[in-house]
């Protein structure tokens, strides 16, 4: 039986990045995936197909309905479908051979099959064809991730019910669709199909879209996006969705009760995904679930066994990339040994739609909640000049500060390359600059970015100079 320092059980971004981690360690390290690429749901099924297409649908919005604006004339713009799917792929492909490389160039064993616990120190690994393997392990990593979840009468079918996974390739445009779940995925594929000319009705449960993020995002957000057309549907609670052949049909209660009905030709269902631990043996080590499915750690990202650690979404935390990604280093790190440091609260989160979202730190909600005396301020995009010149005036930057010692505490960005921009915010806090610090620091003219020192000007006390 081969024997390794470290097995990585799932191959997305926290158990891939975590192998890299332990050969630079210097573990021999095995890496066992059941699909048959790597990359997890990131890079086949999730961040990078999803951006592809986000990307795509952008520029046939620009060359649609901007362009003339900036005097630039477009005649037969038309959308080759089919070909937008096939590039989608392109990129996930050269995306998941790029971690092939990763793996071979830091001499990491790739073993394509199901891990499965045999007992705490021993993995089976059977692949699709061929005869099960076992490999003796000194330490183990759980980074199995997550899957689409549901609602209890709600039967995906991949066919008209349908899962992101599906609606990232689907066969033709579709004239309508009805999105259940106005979070990250419901909005950002909602913004590739509504771009694109399809009728999207995003139907969610609660009075806000993005609802856990800052409410004044989702405000933000949901008015740029009714632009596009998007049709909101909010404190609606789905009911009763069918396959009706050739269509979806969903039933839902408004909020005084009345019955709503959509006959659209897909019917996705984005309300949140959930941890994945099926066929992994977890009671053959005596490893234990919390309430929601997901494998319990303490502080340092160990379970019961304290060889054994878990990582990403597959534990409790916010459902990330970079969060998995920062977790499989921590896990790798503490294995050997170090001292390694994560503020899970300097995580920032991004939604991909345009204006895009991203934040960092607590929402204005969260501070009154936890009864902290905070100050804000905030500055609109359409007093940007580098907005203006772009025709990206839509949001608003919002920063969060200590009423007493004017230390950050929140960063929130509805605008114009915000999923880049927060970057500033987080290296700001991981270092707990003041919004006095951000606001005095030299800020690039023309930027976007100039709009978080002008917000963080008006968060020290109504000092914002262009508004
Ligand atoms: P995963 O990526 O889920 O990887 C787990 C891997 O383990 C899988 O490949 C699975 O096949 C494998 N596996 C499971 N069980 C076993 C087993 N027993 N044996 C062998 N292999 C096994 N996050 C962002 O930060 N930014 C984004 O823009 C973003 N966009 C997204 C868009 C969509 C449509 C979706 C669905 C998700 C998106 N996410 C995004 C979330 C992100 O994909 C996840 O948070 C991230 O992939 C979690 O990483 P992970 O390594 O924990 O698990
Ligand atoms: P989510 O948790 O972001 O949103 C789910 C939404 O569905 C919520 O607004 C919730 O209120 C709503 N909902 C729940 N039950 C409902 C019901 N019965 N009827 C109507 N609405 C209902 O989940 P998601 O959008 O499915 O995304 C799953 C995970 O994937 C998230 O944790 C997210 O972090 C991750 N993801 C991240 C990105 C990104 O970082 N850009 C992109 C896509 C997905």
């Amino acid at each position: 039986m081969d024997k390794y320092d470290l097995v990585v059980i799932g191959a997305g971004p926290g158990g891939y990045v975590a192998a890299i981690r332990g050969a630079q360690l210097g573990f021999k390290t095995a890496l066992i995936e059941k699909r048959g690429t790597l990359g997890g749901t990131c890079l086949n099924v999730g961040c990078i197909p999803s951006k592809a297409l986000l990307d795509s649908s952008e520029h046939y919005l620009k060359a649609n309905k901007e362009f003339e604006t900036h005097g630039i004339k477009v005649g037969g713009l038309d959308i080759d479908f089919p070909r937008m799917i096939a590039r989608k792929q392109e990129v996930v492909d050269q995306t998941v051979a790029g971690v092939d490389y990763l793996m071979e160039k830091n001499g990491i064993t790739v073993l394509h099959g199901m891990g499965a616990f045999v007992d705490a120190h021993t993995i089976e690994v059977t692949p699709t064809e061929g005869a099960a393997t076992q490999i003796g392990a000194d330490r183990i990593l759980i980074a199995t991730g997550s899957e689409p979840a549901s609602l209890p009468f709600i039967a995906l079918d991949g066919d008209r019910i349908i899962t992101s996974t599906e609606a990232l390739e689907l066969p033709q445009l579709p004239k309508t669709m009805a999105i259940i779940g106005g979070g990250v995925i419901g909005l950002e594929l909602g913004s590739v199909y509504a771009r694109l000319g399809t009728e999207v009705h995003v139907i969610e449960y609660q009075d806000a879209i993005i609802p856990t993020m800052d409410r004044t995002m989702g405000k933000e957000l949901q008015r740029s996006m009714k632009k596009i057309g998007v049709k909101f549907h909010l404190s609606h609670g789905v009911k009763e969705v069918t396959n009706a052949g050739d269509q979806a049909v969903v039933k839902a209660d408004d909020k005084k009760g009345k019955e709503v009905t959509w006959e659209v030709d897909y019917c996705l269902v984005a309300v949140g995904r959930k941890p994945y631990t099926l066929g992994l043996g977890l009671d053959k080590v005596g490893l234990a679930l919390d309430e929601r499915g997901r494998v319990e750690v303490d502080a340092h990202l160990r379970t019961a066994q304290p060889h054994v650690y878990a990582i990403g979404d597959v534990v409790k935390g916010a459902m990330l990339a970079h969060k998995a990604e920062e977790e499989g280093i921590y896990a790798v790190e503490h294995m050997a040994g170090q001292k390694p440091h994560i503020d899970h609260n300097l995580i920032p989160g991004v939604v991909y739609t345009w204006p895009e979202v991203a934040a960092v730190g607590r929402t204005e909600e969260q501070l009154k909640a936890e009864g902290v005396a905070y100050k804000t301020g905030s500055f609109p995009f359409k007093a940007s000049g580098r907005a203006r010149a772009s025709m990206d005036t839509d949001g608003v930057v919002k920063v969060l500060a200590h009423a007493d010692t004017d230390e950050i505490l929140g960063v929130h960005i509805c605008g114009p390359r915000a999923a880049d921009m927060i970057a500033e915010a987080v290296v700001a806090m991981e270092f707990r600059a003041s919004a006095e610090d951000v606001a005095r620091m030299s800020h690039a003219h023309p930027t976007f970015t100039e709009a978080i020192k002008e917000a963080a000007l008006a968060a020290t006390g109504d000092r914002a100079l262009h508004i």
